[in-house]
């Protein structure tokens, strides 16, 4: 639909210089207007014969409409106002009463024939928004149509369809909370913007935070300040509804809670996410610090304090934590929360993504390893999930987590192992120094010809099996168990007897 928005800036320079210091600048919605559009009935109708004399209600409603608008527009305070803006013509108003008239004819058709729809409510609640929008901005003959259309909503007494109570109730529910709205909704995206970025400071600058606060400062994050969009099949709008400054307050409590419990600070230990313990603590002291200057510094309103506080807790509570585990993990090595794993950590598959074919062979190859009976895994999305992680540690991780590592060598592992700065690369870096000392751990396989092409230097004098050979297989197998293929005779209980050399008496010898 085609809405022609117009725009009247009262102080052009007040304008300009809010544009360039504020994040946002809003209109006064009195300086915008926009003419409003004529509705179409949708669905089935036909207007009732000698409408609106149809019935002492409807010609009620045309005396009464007729009555207002010889008055208009000195009805009202509020239509006074519109009157005195430039852009008020009265011609364009002349018909007003039949048009209201119509529409609430339109609306009481289109419920009657909805009510028994599914999606009765939406369907109803839509038209009545579609309509209530076609009498322009500001609303001029909108109040009108929706106060005819909730009194027929509660008064009606239908004889050709049904219209049971609850739903009478929860369109008056409805239509009450549109009038109130208007009052209450008046939401400056400015403070809304202020309250947000707020809270932003307020939350902790933690290492698994971090990154995500940065990305937010002096953002806007749409999702924040709106509810989900909603479509209107009518008008062809999709409104996005602005939360009012208490909502906005209410939501970031809920993600402060939601942000704090998605830490599971032993388990972020056990991945050596935490990495310093001394460093943690260190973070924790710092930020109840902040929190406390913040305190004397910051405004908090008396909603905004629920977040500040939940945040101090988990601070205090986190603090305690970490000052008691850590002088057990420091120095009970049986604690160490790393043999406290649940999950059985055996063979850890690592190769360069060539191509789809490739890829596909490594996916296979872990599959044969899973039904031969290794725990065996090959993604790095698992250790992937926090974004804030250097790739770097995560592979660290795998290489002392698992006893065996498998390398899968092919043409484009080769190139990216040369290339320190790729993921491969790194990785490469990290297995030659760590190769020569952890004997039996790595084992280099391929699926292809065994050539210079697929070796980078480091590997040109080690074992590589070529998996397509069966007997390469039946070694992979013992190498991953240590077990020897060649068994050898089993051990006597006995050693030989060694026949010694008798040496004479020393005495005996000088003498
Ligand atoms: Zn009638
Ligand atoms: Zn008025």
């Amino acid at each position: 639909m085609h809405r022609n928005f117009q725009i009247e800036i009262p102080d052009g320079a007040k304008f300009i210089n809010e544009l360039n210091t504020k994040p946002f600048v809003e209109i006064e919605g009195t300086n915008i207007y926009e003419p409003g559009y004529d509705c179409k009935p949708f669905g089935e109708y036909e207007s009732p014969v000698d409408f609106p004399n149809c019935c002492a209600y409807h010609s009620s409603v045309k005396d009464n409409l007729d009555k207002w608008f010889l008055g208009f527009p000195n009805c009202c305070d509020n239509h006074k106002n519109i009157a005195k803006k430039r852009w008020f013509k009265i011609e364009n108003y002349t018909n007003l009463n039949d048009k209201i008239l119509k529409h609430i004819s339109y609306s009481e058709n289109f419920i009657s024939i909805s009510l028994d729809k599914e999606n009765w409510f939406k369907e109803i609640t839509d038209y009545i928004q579609y309509t209530i929008d076609s009498f322009g901005i500001p609303t001029i003959g909108g109040n009108q149509y929706y106060s005819y259309i909730e009194n027929w909503i509660k008064k009606t007494k239908p004889t050709d369809f049904n219209f049971p109570k609850w739903k009478r109730e929860l369109l008056i529910e409805y239509l009450e909370n549109l009038t109130n709205q208007s009052d209450k909704t008046q939401t400056d995206l400015n403070i809304l913007y202020s309250i947000f970025q707020k809270w932003l400071k307020t939350f902790p600058s933690l290492p698994f935070f971090i990154e995500h606060k940065e990305k937010l400062k002096n953002k806007f994050p749409l999702n924040f300040f709106l509810y989900e969009p909603e479509y209107n099949r009518f008008s062809g709008v999709t409104k996005f509804k602005c939360r009012t400054k208490g909502e906005l307050i209410e939501f970031l409590i809920i993600i402060t809670k939601e942000s704090l419990k998605s830490i599971n600070t032993p388990k972020l230990l056990e991945n050596n996410f935490i990495s310093s313990k001394d460093k943690y603590q260190i973070d924790l002291l710092n930020e109840e610090h902040i929190l406390t200057q913040n305190k004397l510094l910051v405004d908090y309103s008396k909603k905004e304090i629920k977040y500040f506080k939940i945040i101090k807790k988990w601070l205090a509570n986190e603090k305690k934590y970490i000052e008691l585990i850590k002088p057990l993990l420091n120095t009970n090595k049986n604690l160490n929360l790393k043999n406290i794993q649940t999950s059985k950590k055996e063979v850890f598959i690592t190769y360069s993504w060539d191509n789809e074919s490739h890829k596909d062979k490594v996916l296979s190859f872990n599959n044969f390893l899973r039904e031969k009976g290794f725990e065996s895994e090959m993604d790095r999305s698992k250790t992937n999930g926090n974004t804030s992680l250097d790739f770097r540690k995560m592979m660290h991780n795998i290489i002392t987590d698992y006893p065996k590592v498998i390398i899968v060598l092919s043409k484009g592992y080769k190139e990216k192992a040369n290339d320190f700065k790729s993921g491969v690369g790194i990785e490469y870096d990290m297995i030659i120094k760590d190769f020569d000392k952890s004997v039996n751990k790595y084992i280099l396989i391929s699926f292809c010809d065994i050539s210079d092409d697929i070796i980078p230097v480091f590997f040109r004098e080690k074992e590589i099996l070529d998996l397509r050979n069966k007997e390469n297989q039946n070694i992979l197998f013992s190498k991953l168990m240590n077990e020897n293929i060649i068994e050898f005779s089993k051990v006597a209980e006995n050693k030989p007897i060694i026949t010694k050399k008798e040496i004479s008496d020393f005495n005996d010898l000088i003498n």
